[in-house]
């Protein structure tokens, strides 16, 4: 009568596949490290790429107009 064997699986977010869903599983959801390690590559890559995309390019320097004499000497 106990639920015992019962096991629940999920699809591993790095390749897909069944992995398990429970204690003896230390990557979970994931199948493995190795598709823990990937995902979260995957995630810090996508993080740096936004954070080093130049938000104004306008912003590097040329405007076509005099330099705010007020932001002078903040450098
Ligand atoms: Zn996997």
């Amino acid at each position: 009568m106990a639920a015992e064997g019962k096991t629940l699986k999920v699809s591993c977010p790095g390749c897909a596949r069944q992995a398990e869903y429970s204690p003896d599983n230390p990557w979970r959801p994931f199948c493995s490290a190795r598709c823990k390690n990937i995902d979260l590559g995957a995630w810090a890559s996508e993080q740096y790429r936004i954070a080093g995309a130049p938000a104004d390019p306008i912003d590097m320097g040329d405007t076509g107009g005099p330099a705010d004499p007020s932001r002078s000497g903040t450098h």
